[in-house]
This record gives C-alpha cells, sequence and structure tokens, in this order.
C-alpha cells in the first residue's frame, strides 16, 4: 500500500468570503440537527435508556445540543463482552485494511470540516478558527497514525540469529476502554480511539457528558467508514458511573483516558487493582492537567511576546491543557510588557461564538463557571487586578478574560489549573530565576520561552522541565504529527499523542523464533 508522506492539513482562512459562507451555512445546518436523541451503541446495537445526559450550548444554556442516553454497569459489561467477540478478527484483519478505514474516516471529515466544526461551536462554545483547527487536527491525527500502523507492522530491526528463522512484531492488546475530555472533544477522541483501533484493538468510548454529540458523529463517522461496530462502542454516561465500571472492570486490556489530573489519579490507582478473574496488569494512559508558563526575558520581542501571552491565556477561554496561564516576566521589563498584554487582552470581543468576530466565547458549564469566579476571588487576594475579575453580560456562561499582577510564585492562581480566561503573572528576578520559577508547579506539559539569547535559549532547552517545549512562540497550538503532545509530572504518562511512538502504547511486541 503507497501513500504519500503525512502533511498537516492546512489551517482555513475566515478572512476569504466563500470560507465565511460556507461555515455561516454549515452553522444553520447543524442549529437544525440541535436536539437529537442518541443511544448507546453497543456493537453497533442502539440502546436507549429512561435516563439522559443533555448537552447544552454554553452560550445559550437552554438550547438543547444533543440528549444521550446513560451507560449503567450492566452497558459496560455487555459492550466488554461484545468488544472481545470481535477482537479475533479485527485484529487479525490485516494493518492495511485498517489504516484504510482510517484515512477514509479522515476524508469524510475533510468533507464535513465545517459541519463538525460548526456542532462543535454549539456544544463547546468553540470561536471559529478554534473549531475549525480542531477539525483538521482530527484528519492530521488519523493521517498520522494510519501510516505509524504500516510503518510499525513493517519493522524488525532486531539481529539474525543462526539455525533460527527469527521475528519481532507487535500484536495488539485486546479490548480498552478510551475515556475522553470535553474541550477537545472531536480532536483528542479521535486520536486516542482511532490510535487504538487501527493498532487492532477494539474500543469503548466514554466521552465527556458535555460533549457527547460531537462523540456520537465522530463514532457514526467511524462506523459508515467500515469499523466495525462490534470493535467500536459508544457508552454516553457519567464518569463516576460508567467511566469508572469501564476502568474496574476485569476484562478491559488498558484504558487510555485524557482530562483532568483528579480524576486521572483516580483511574491510575483504580486500573491498578487486580480484580477476580482477571489475566493481566491494565495498561494506563493519562494525559491530564498543566499550568503552563510563558517566560519572557528583556531581551525578548516584547510585542511578539505580548501577543503570543494573550493568545495562549485565552484562546478557547482558557480551557486548553496547553493554555499560557501563568507569565513569568523578568523585571526589568515587567512594567513594558504588561499593558501590551492589557490592551491586547481588552480587545478581545466576547460573546456567542457563532459570530465570526468572536475571541472569546463562554466557559463549558455552571460548574465551570462557579469554579472560576471563586478562583477570581483567590486572585483579588493573591494579585493586583489589571483587568477582567467577573462575569461578562450575557444568558451564557461568558467570564472576562482576566489578568492578576504581582502574583506570588507559589500563590494557588500561579500553581493550580484554573482553566478558564485567568492569566497569573509573576515577576522574575533575571531569566534564570523566570526559569526555576516555571518548573515550580507539580505540572509539567506545555512551556514558552521569549529570549533573543541563543545561550539562554540553550539554558532554557536544557532546563524547562516540560513535555511541549515552545521558544518565541506560544505554547498552544501543537500540531500533530510535528509536535508531539504529552506531558511531564502530573500532567501526566507522556505517550505524546501525534508522536512517533504513540501507538506502542496499545500493542505489545512479541519475539518468535523458530529453529531451522
Ligand atoms: P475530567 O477529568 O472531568 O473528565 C474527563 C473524562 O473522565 C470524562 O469523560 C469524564 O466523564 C470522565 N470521568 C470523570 N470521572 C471519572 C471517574 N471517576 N472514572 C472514570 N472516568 C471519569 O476532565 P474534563 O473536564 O473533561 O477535561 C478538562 C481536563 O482535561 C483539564 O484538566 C485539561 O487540562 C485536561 N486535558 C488534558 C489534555 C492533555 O493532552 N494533557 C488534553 C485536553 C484536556
Amino acid at each position: 500500500m503507497i501513500i504519500p508522506p503525512f502533511s498537516s492539513e492546512p489551517a482555513l482562512d475566515f478572512g476569504q468570503a466563500s470560507n465565511r459562507t460556507d461555515f455561516q451555512a454549515a452553522l444553520r445546518r447543524v442549529e437544525a440537527r440541535l436536539g437529537a436523541r442518541y443511544p448507546l451503541l453497543i456493537g453497533g446495537e442502539p440502546v436507549d435508556t429512561s435516563e439522559s445526559i443533555e448537552s447544552y450550548n454554553p452560550a445559550h444554556p437552554h438550547q438543547l445540543v444533543g440528549s444521550h442516553a446513560v451507560a449503567d454497569p450492566s452497558h459496560v459489561d455487555r459492550a466488554v463482552q461484545t468488544g472481545w467477540e470481535a477482537f479475533p478478527a479485527w485484529s487479525r484483519t490485516p494493518v492495511e485494511e485498517r489504516a484504510l478505514l482510517l484515512l477514509r474516516a479522515a476524508e469524510v471529515i475533510r468533507q464535513r470540516r465545517h459541519e463538525l466544526g460548526a456542532l462543535m461551536v454549539y456544544e463547546v462554545g468553540k470561536p471559529w478558527d478554534e473549531a475549525d483547527g480542531e477539525a483538521a487536527e482530527a484528519v492530521d491525527l488519523m493521517e498520522w497514525y494510519a501510516r505509524q500502523a504500516l510503518g510499525l507492522a513493517a519493522r524488525d530491526q532486531m539481529s539474525p540469529w543462526p539455525g533460527e528463522a527469527t521475528q519481532f512484531r507487535y500484536i495488539p492488546l485486546g479490548v480498552g476502554g478510551v475515556i475522553s475530555p470535553w474541550n477537545f472533544p472531536l480532536a483528542l477522541t479521535t486520536g486516542m480511539t482511532t490510535a487504538a483501533l487501527v493498532s487492532g484493538n477494539c474500543v469503548i468510548l466514554k466521552p465527556a457528558e458535555t460533549a457527547s454529540t460531537t462523540a456520537a458523529w465522530l463514532v457514526e463517522i467511524l462506523h459508515q467508514v467500515g469499523i466495525p461496530r462490534g470493535a467500536l462502542s459508544l457508552l454516553s454516561g457519567r464518569g463516576e458511573v460508567a467511566g469508572e465500571a469501564l476502568v474496574d472492570h476485569p476484562q478491559i486490556r488498558f484504558v487510555a483516558f485524557t482530562g483532568s489530573k483528579e480524576v486521572g489519579i483516580r483511574i491510575y490507582e483504580r486500573a491498578a487493582k487486580v480484580h477476580p478473574g482477571q489475566r493481566w496488569l491494565k495498561r494506563v494512559q493519562l494525559e491530564m492537567g498543566g499550568k503552563n508558563a510563558v517566560v519572557v526575558d528583556e531581551t525578548a520581542d516584547l510585542d511578539l511576546a505580548a501577543l503570543d501571552i494573550t493568545r495562549s491565556a485565552f484562546g478557547f477561554q482558557g480551557q486548553k491543557c496547553s493554555a499560557g496561564s501563568r507569565a513569568v516576566v523578568v523585571s526589568s521589563v515587567y512594567d513594558d510588557l504588561l499593558p501590551r498584554v492589557v490592551e491586547l487582552t481588552k480587545r478581545i470581543r466576547m460573546g456567542d461564538p457563532v459570530d465570526p468576530d468572536v475571541g472569546l466565547g463562554p466557559v463549558i458549564d455552571g460548574d465551570a463557571e462557579e469554579k472560576i469566579l471563586d478562583y477570581l476571588q483567590v486572585g483579588r487576594d493573591e494579585g493586583e487586578l489589571l483587568t477582567g475579575g467577573g462575569r461578562a453580560e450575557g444568558e451564557g456562561h461568558f467570564i472576562e478574560p482576566t489578568i492578576f499582577a504581582g502574583v506570588a510564585e507559589g500563590a494557588r492562581i500561579a500553581t493550580e489549573e484554573i482553566f478558564g480566561p485567568v492569566l497569573a503573572v509573576v515577576r522574575a528576578r533575571d531569566f534564570e530565576d523566570g526559569i526555576r520559577i516555571a518548573n515550580q508547579t507539580e505540572y509539567g506539559l506545555t512551556g514558552s520561552y521569549f529570549s533573543r539569547d541563543p545561550e539562554r535559549i540553550a539554558y532554557a532547552k536544557e532546563r524547562l522541565h516540560v513535555g511541549n517545549l515552545y521558544i518565541n512562540r506560544r505554547s498552544t497550538g501543537a500540531q500533530m504529527g510535528v509536535h508531539p503532545f504529552g506531558g511531564f509530572n502530573m500532567s501526566g504518562t507522556d505517550t505524546k499523542a501525534g508522536g512517533p511512538d504513540y501507538l506502542l502504547f496499545f500493542l505489545q511486541g512479541q519475539s518468535v523464533a523458530e529453529k531451522l
């Protein structure tokens, strides 16, 4: 099978009138489909339940995006059995066929890019460019994993041995659970699910409650292109019920999770327990939160730094694991840089993200709003409020982009993940102190360093302990297949989505030696 080398899906330019018109039309088409009912899909069989999870538009909390059936442990059990029934045939399906299905799914997403983007505008409040970028990322992930699977199947780098025919190959693990977050409901769900599938595993997907509709659309696409229905079950449901039952199930071979640190740690602990009847140690991948620093020294291009601090902190309302939620600025340029960041922040237009000019939409739901508002109170004690600081107008969950300056490096708003549009600014003595401060949280996901000094840049590359380090650019916007993504320390198990080794998590190596 010959496929062209990987190349990233280009970003769409919404400055072009035709792209704007097309996206607008997609928003209208998708709006007409909002409010549908989605059953569980167990081995392709739709299963409805009397209980519902309702996903609402965070900009208009009364607008129902989708109503979803709710899985309980008995559904988990059925889905696991179905997965094992499908596993022998799916795991023996040639990798070329499995890779082809991913490429087909990537093509469908390419064709329906505007529609999927529009759905995320309604379901999670993504501004247009963020929603579109996410659809492109889903395409990239499948294009990348299809090629990686083919490469791994062809790889046998072991030495020959006289008198034996030897082989080292990768085989799939079995049936696993994928538990995904709401903030990248298409891309991250696609990434974990299709990486597992292309490696020959069967998947039970438990998506985040607040983004269940995007996940349902994705599963529909994957089934349509030919992923066997038994190989992919969809269990919408609550994390503490369906998610936990999935993690605890003795016949689950692996869990791929992206979400918060608290839930990740809980999954790690629970998955370690060996239950009666369990014949393996579960493999667990956890991609968790971050408290990412953007360090700026006195040699930096301050306009660029100000722009990228603002974009890193407030892109998608600060609800990215990679968000630059701390700016660490050396003292000598602190008073010069800050007004520029504040000025850019004040220019961000807030509102309903169906409007193409909106740069900052709502936060995901009432719970997030409350949590962020609590942090704004904490921030008032811990720093000087430069802009924002409260709810913004509108019926949705709108919070003003907020900057606190003069924050101590150990303060709560400088060390805890807030997951909202809140930036804490910390003053550093010099660049070394800045890099030290950047390393002072328990996380280690992304980080940026702005400097024009090559020696300092080399120093930062050695010492800034994060999974994704960016020099003179923002901390968000990793390209799959280009910037493998995943963090250190409490940011997770560093499996590096979109990287060269990611599929190995879903595979086990087998050595076969035959005496000649
Ligand atoms: P979350 O932890 O609340 O939920 C994630 C998923 O876990 C959801 O599907 C949820 O239903 C499920 N879940 C909740 N409780 C569970 C339990 N007890 N057992 C099993 N599953 C359970 O996270 P979220 O709010 O959806 O996402 C935001 C978080 O995700 C942030 O912390 C963010 O930094 C992180 N994130 C990390 C990455 C990364 O690549 N490192 C990427 C995106 C998001």
